[in-house]
């Protein structure tokens, strides 16, 4: 049986940054499921469907052929065969991928995708319900949290280091608005496994979250 760790949490918890860190010190794979659900909310804004009418996001998301592959190490997200990494990390398609992650046929088609990756993979791998649904047989589970204004300013932070222009209220607004669809979605919503453990950022620096990461593994 495969090795894996499985990391939930709400948006801008530092999911990614740890998972990517803890990956590299354990010789793990990082698989990052929140880009699988933005693949799937681009193909949607490209075909020009509203997230929000969910009959044609269930037709058209047939026509989606997400798969991953990993170059140097790097996880490289396809769709329909086109590398798309670099227009996942917009707060558009981060919108987007929040509502279209509530239809139980986008989520099945993806967990799929996920469930077989991490069978034959050891990995490490972030999301919403990795601990609860995707991987509950996962060696380790851990729920990464902060405060909701901490989110954002590491949001803003990262945004604005790329020389995106942004409004900090307006990414706190986004992160709350997420946050609330995320736990109260009826398809598998974000919560914290029983068997998880609770890692509280909001004071922590990177390293300090590594640390007790994988002082947690190593349990
Ligand atoms: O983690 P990231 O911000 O990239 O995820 C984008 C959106 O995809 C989240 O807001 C969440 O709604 C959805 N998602 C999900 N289940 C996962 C990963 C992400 O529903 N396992």
């Amino acid at each position: 049986m495969a090795f894996n760790i499985a990391v939930d949490g709400p948006a801008g918890a530092g999911k990614s940054t740890i998972a990517k860190a803890v990956a590299k010190k354990m010789n793990l794979v990082y698989v990052d499921t929140g880009a699988m659900y933005r693949a799937m909310a681009l193909f949607m804004i490209r075909e020009g469907i509203s997230v929000s009418d969910t009959a044609k996001v269930i037709e058209k998301c047939e026509l989606a052929d997400i798969t991953i592959r990993y170059e140097d190490g790097v996880q490289v997200v396809l769709l329909n065969g086109e590398n798309v990494n670099a227009y996942l990390r917009t707060e558009e398609v981060g919108n987007a991928a929040s509502a279209v992650s509530v239809i139980p046929e986008v989520r099945k088609k993806l967990v799929e995708l996920q469930k077989a990756l991490a069978a034959n993979t050891d990995c490490i791998m972030d999301g919403r319900d990795i601990g609860t649904c995707v991987l509950p047989n996962a060696q380790v589970k851990i729920y990464l949290t902060a405060d909701s204004y901490v989110r954002a300013q590491r949001r803003y932070d990262e945004l604005v280091a790329k020389g995106i222009a942004c409004d900090i209220e307006e990414i706190h607004k986004d992160i709350q608005e997420r946050d609330y669809r995320d736990m109260h979605r009826a398809a598998s919503p974000l919560r914290q496994a029983e068997d998880a453990v609770l890692l509280d950022t909001s004071n922590l620096s990177i390293d300090e979250v590594i640390e007790k990461m994988i002082a947690l593994c190593e349990h």
